[in-house]
């Protein structure tokens, strides 16, 4: 068997212990998975409905390193995919940074 097997064209399908099958999943830092109130961060120039986000700490980890998510600096913050309700959720919790 060989072929790389790109499926690049296809619809991405996230497959959510929540929600079921999702399409248009984005990725979120592992403190926001879980977090409440860590700041909402993401990248304004993306025009998917779904950017993917982090919060304040990997936002100041992301500056320190250079300004951009390297692979290094992803694995790092522990980039986790989710479903566009789940992502939707996420915001809306963590949006209104707690002091
Ligand atoms: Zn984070
Ligand atoms: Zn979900």
């Amino acid at each position: 068997m060989s072929g790389e097997g790109n499926s690049n064209t296809e619809t991405k399908l996230i497959s959510c212990g929540r929600h079921g099958e999702a399409r248009e999943p984005a990725f979120v830092c592992e403190h926001l998975l879980h977090g409440t109130g860590r700041g909402f961060c993401f990248d304004r120039a993306d025009d998917d409905p779904h950017p993917d986000a982090w919060c304040k700490a990997c936002e100041r980890l992301r500056i320190d390193n250079g300004g951009d998510w390297t692979e290094a600096l992803t694995k790092q913050v522990n980039i986790q995919p989710v479903c566009d309700s789940c992502y939707q959720e996420i915001k809306e919790r963590n949006i209104a940074l707690i002091q």
